[in-house]
């Protein structure tokens, strides 16, 4: 039996810890005054904590082949959430706890803490952990501790007002590891067109494709929301890791947005639409399928006047028309702060993780888990089921 502290009582950091107090003296610690601080925002308060096709197509990650060897324990690491007594509602792929509420999920984690009699250090803030001959010493401003083997679980630099705030990317480099540039993801895209004051607010059904340097990277579709400084919602943040990465690559990235997902052929249905209803002007017929506020920046984009007729309209106006609506073209200049994002993209590499064991390969004893590592996967519960399964395999083999 040996003495483990683990850094950080995030979703990560807490599964280590159970998973280590079934061999080994464990005392968790966190700069915070409570566990699992960001368990609560997760999934909008609902937690979203897995999903049905985790792979590792849903993730970015420096190395894939290793990653494909993390979530091959996903099986296992499922039936131990479910074993502490996390009980799922599964809507499409995505799980949620039954009582939809993320609360549930952290106060089952912490009964479980305090039913191990595992030690947590509250208001603890480490500011270096430094090898010793015979093990480690983890040091704070208040005190140190002295313990056999560490697992850093602090996470990224998104959401500091949760705790993390890139401590462990520092502490990386220290014991000499490759840190890939961090970046803000699973968040809002930036543009700075002159319509963004009126459309801001709307949400709307879409297709929004990613194109880095004109290139297609990928597709998604749902409702965005418009802002006053670009788009978000679930779809624009599946697109973001890919377009903030090409961006600090100085990329040219553009967002095309489809507002007519609903058909193949938006020519056709709306040359349909004005047959049918012949006395319509193209405001009219624009009114039941777009917001009124998009039709006046379509008009003008398009250069059409809203009370003119499909019919008197020629046909390079119509074709740039049907564009506008299926092919809306935005240039991507920003994206939201780390405050603002849900994970980071980038961060500790692979490379230098053992991962059958989360171990740093070159200092033995010492491990990495969670959102700190360079893995970061779409919305749907990947980034939750990562953080638990390396915590796991960390806590599992130490
Ligand atoms: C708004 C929001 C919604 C999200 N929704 C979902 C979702 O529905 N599904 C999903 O899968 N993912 C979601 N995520 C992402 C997911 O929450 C994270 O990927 C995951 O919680 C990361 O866990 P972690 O243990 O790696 O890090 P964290 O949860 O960040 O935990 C790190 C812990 O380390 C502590 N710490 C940091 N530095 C120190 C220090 N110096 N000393 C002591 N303690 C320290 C922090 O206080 C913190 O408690 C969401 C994220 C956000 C912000």
């Amino acid at each position: 039996m040996g003495k483990i502290v683990v850094i950080g009582a995030g979703a990560s950091g807490i599964i280590a810890a159970l998973k280590a107090s079934e061999k080994h003296e464990v005392i968790l610690i966190d700069k915070n005054d409570c566990c699992g601080k960001k368990i609560l925002l997760t999934g909008n308060g609902k937690c979203n904590y897995w999903n049905s096709s985790i792979s590792v197509d849903k993730y970015h990650t420096d190395n894939v082949t290793k990653l494909s060897h993390i979530l091959d324990n996903k099986d296992e690491v499922y039936d131990y959430l479910c074993y502490l007594g996390i009980y799922p509602q599964v809507k499409g792929d995505y799980y949620y706890p039954y009582a939809n509420s993320a609360y549930s999920v952290r106060e089952i984690l912490v009964n479980e803490l305090l039913k191990r009699n595992i030690e947590i250090k509250y208001h603890y803030t480490v500011t270096k952990v430094e090898k010793m001959a015979d093990g480690f010493k983890v040091v704070s401003e208040k005190e140190s501790i002295s313990c056999d083997k560490v697992i850093i679980a602090m996470g990224s630099k998104a959401m500091p007002k949760t705790g993390s705030d890139g401590l462990a990317y520092q502490i990386a480099k220290e014991y000499g590891l490759k840190v890939n540039p961090v970046l803000p993801s699973l968040v809002g895209l930036q543009t700075s067109e002159s319509f963004l004051k009126v459309w801001s607010g709307i949400r709307a059904n879409t297709e929004v494709s990613l194109l880095v340097d004109n290139k297609f990277i990928k597709k998604e579709s749902g409702e965005i929301q418009l802002t006053d400084n670009g788009i978000s919602g679930i779809c624009v943040f599946n697109l973001s890791s890919e377009a903030i990465r090409a961006l600090n690559n100085h990329r040219e990235v553009k967002v095309l947005i489809n507002f007519a997902p609903f058909t193949d052929n938006f020519y056709q249905f709306f040359d349909q639409r004005a047959s049918d209803l012949v006395d319509f002007s193209m405001n009219e017929l624009c009114e039941s399928l777009f917001n009124y506020k998009l039709n006046s920046i379509f008009f003008k984009k398009c250069g059409i006047n809203g009370n003119a007729h499909w019919k008197s309209l020629t046909d390079s106006e119509k074709k740039r028309f049907v564009q506008t609506i299926t092919q809306f073209t935005i240039v991507v200049s920003g994206y939201g702060s780390f405050d603002k994002a849900q994970v980071c993209t980038g961060g500790i590499s692979l490379e230098d993780i053992d991962e059958k064991t989360m171990e740093v390969l070159k200092v033995p004893s010492l491990y990495f888990i969670g959102e700190e590592l360079d893995v970061d996967g779409i919305c749907g519960g990947f980034n939750l089921a990562f953080a638990f399964i390396s915590g796991y395999l960390a806590g599992k083999s130490v």
